[in-house]
């Protein structure tokens, strides 16, 4: 049995000015191929999925030549069509030149945004189908921000979406794809689909899986799954920053030759989501940033800290609405991660400058409006790391101290912190401060609040409604219709 494997993910900002380029994927490591692409992320779904096809002991993995995620991270805007062809057609090449193969798996995101091409996991899945032929069978797992709709299971055969966000079933769900694309190409799984798009748009913020609305969407999920063998439902919540045709809510659900059960699991999950479509919408308190300010600093006096503020608005990572309050407010014992500014970073490597010498300049801002001004620091350095082999000769960040025991760290790209540790790595000591303000919506939860770890959550965005505003209504759409969806259309009916 010979399986494909191929990688392709972004999570496209498509109202970042900055596009995404061939170059942005191409550095140490990426492209992988082979062995090093089946070793990337063992504990997310190329983990899961390797693992579990490695059981089988007829199965041959075959790592197709694939990019990693770019350079960028999530901070870029579309991808240049330059990128996704080059990648796709030297993937249908190798796979033509490889094959015959009996099954493919596609590591996907699902918001990816290309360029002239609308449902870009849909044309891969399309373009490999051509390759590989009508017999072979097509399995993915996807990120629950992706957006899709009907196109990319007319062409594959399974999707296996993450449940959770934070993402913690990323391996559980890799693990999934592999033991049922296996048993497609055994015959034992006969996989039939119903999907329906929900007229629903909401921004990531407001979709933690630990809030008890998003929470009882997903159990209901897993509640079919655990009554009904061979039932696996995919809720793409969708992700609002990609201007495409296919954003919004999607439920995918699965079955095993039965069409009539999935039907039936669909219209229970979409009556659902659209009977809860409310308090959904209404997850999160987001506060201005002048008062996540006050309140952090109230919680201090407290005593109730640490305390976390999430700018979850920010996309580009140039931000400084948060640090430009920390100092008005004159707030102590704050670390802000991260401030992004290349070019800040590029002066600091032409100047030489080394830990304990001064540093003073007007950091982040500019790159966009909703990055705000660039904020003057003047402080002491206190971390400049080591070059390493993909960081290309330039600097990827410094640690600068300021005002009354902050920090502040200038990175080269728009850097989520997940986890407390993390920090560390920018040379920061955590018990010496009380407050953390990072740039996240979600997936800081997992390390700053499932473990315990901050006794004050705040979460933030500015008075504009900017690029990652809650206020969808603020963005310029022009390749989905808002007023479609809720809670933007008028109609409330579905
Ligand atoms: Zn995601």
């Amino acid at each position: 049995m010979k399986i494909a494997v191929l990688h392709f993910v972004h999570e496209t900002v498509t109202f970042l000015a900055n596009e995404t380029t061939l170059d942005d994927f191409i550095y140490e490591g990426s492209p992988a191929k082979g062995e090093a692409l089946l070793g990337i992320d063992p504990k997310s779904y190329m983990g899961g999925f390797v693992k579990v096809a490695r059981e089988h002991a007829d199965v041959e993995l075959v790592g197709i030549e694939s990019p990693l995620q770019p350079k960028t991270g999530i901070g870029s805007g579309w991808i240049t069509r330059e990128a996704f062809e080059f990648f796709v057609g030297r993937m249908v090449e190798q796979l033509k030149a490889e094959g015959p193969f009996d099954g493919v798996y596609l590591a996907l995101h699902g918001a990816m945004g290309v360029t002239g091409i609308p449902r870009p996991e849909a044309e891969i899945a399309r373009r490999v189908r051509q390759a590989v032929g009508a017999s072979a069978f097509i399995a993915a797992t996807f990120d629950p921000h992706g957006n899709e709709d009907e196109a990319f299971l007319q062409a594959a055969d399974l999707a296996f979406t993450v449940k959770y966000y934070p993402h913690y079933d990323a391996y559980l769900q890799g693990t999934r794809a592999a033991r049922n694309l296996i048993r497609c190409i055994r015959g034992d799984l006969k996989p039939t689909h119903a999907s329906r798009k929900v007229p629903l748009i909401s921004p990531t913020v407001l979709q933690w899986t630990g809030s008890a609305a998003w929470m009882s969407l997903i159990n209901r999920a897993l509640t079919w799954e655990a009554r009904e063998p061979d039932v696996y439902v995919n809720v793409f919540f969708g992700f609002p920053w990609s201007d495409v045709p296919d954003a919004g809510m999607f439920v995918q659900v699965t079955t095993h030759d039965d069409p009539t059960l999935a039907a039936e699991v669909l219209a229970d999950m979409v009556g659902t989501i659209w009977r809860q479509k409310d308090v959904l919408l209404s997850s999160a308190d987001i506060v201005s940033i002048p008062a996540a300010i006050g309140a952090a600093a109230q919680a201090c006096e407290q005593g109730a800290f640490p305390v976390v503020i999430a700018d979850h608005s920010d996309r580009s990572g140039y931000a400084t609405w948060v640090l430009d309050e920390i100092i008005r407010q004159e707030l102590s014992d704050t670390v802000v991660a991260t401030v992004a500014d290349a070019s800040a970073l590029d002066r600091v490597q032409s100047a030489g400058l080394a830990v304990g010498d001064t540093f003073e300049a007007a950091i982040g801002g500019r790159v966009d409006p909703s990055a705000g001004e660039a904020v003057s620091v003047v402080g002491k350095v206190l971390h400049v790391p080591q070059l390493r082999a993909k960081d290309a000769g330039r600097l990827p960040f410094v640690t600068v101290g300021f005002g009354r025991n902050n920090v502040v760290v200038i990175s080269r790209y728009l850097t989520q912190i997940m986890e407390p540790s993390e920090l560390a790595g920018f040379g920061i000591e955590l018990g010496r401060y009380k407050v953390f303000a990072i740039k996240s919506r979600v997936h800081f939860r997992l390390g700053f609040d499932d473990s315990g770890f901050a006794k004050k959550i705040v979460i933030a965005e500015p008075d504009e409604p900017f690029l990652g505003t809650t206020r969808l209504q603020g963005l310029g759409y022009r390749n989905l219709d808002l007023s479609s969806f809720y809670p933007y259309r008028r109609d409330a009916s579905f």
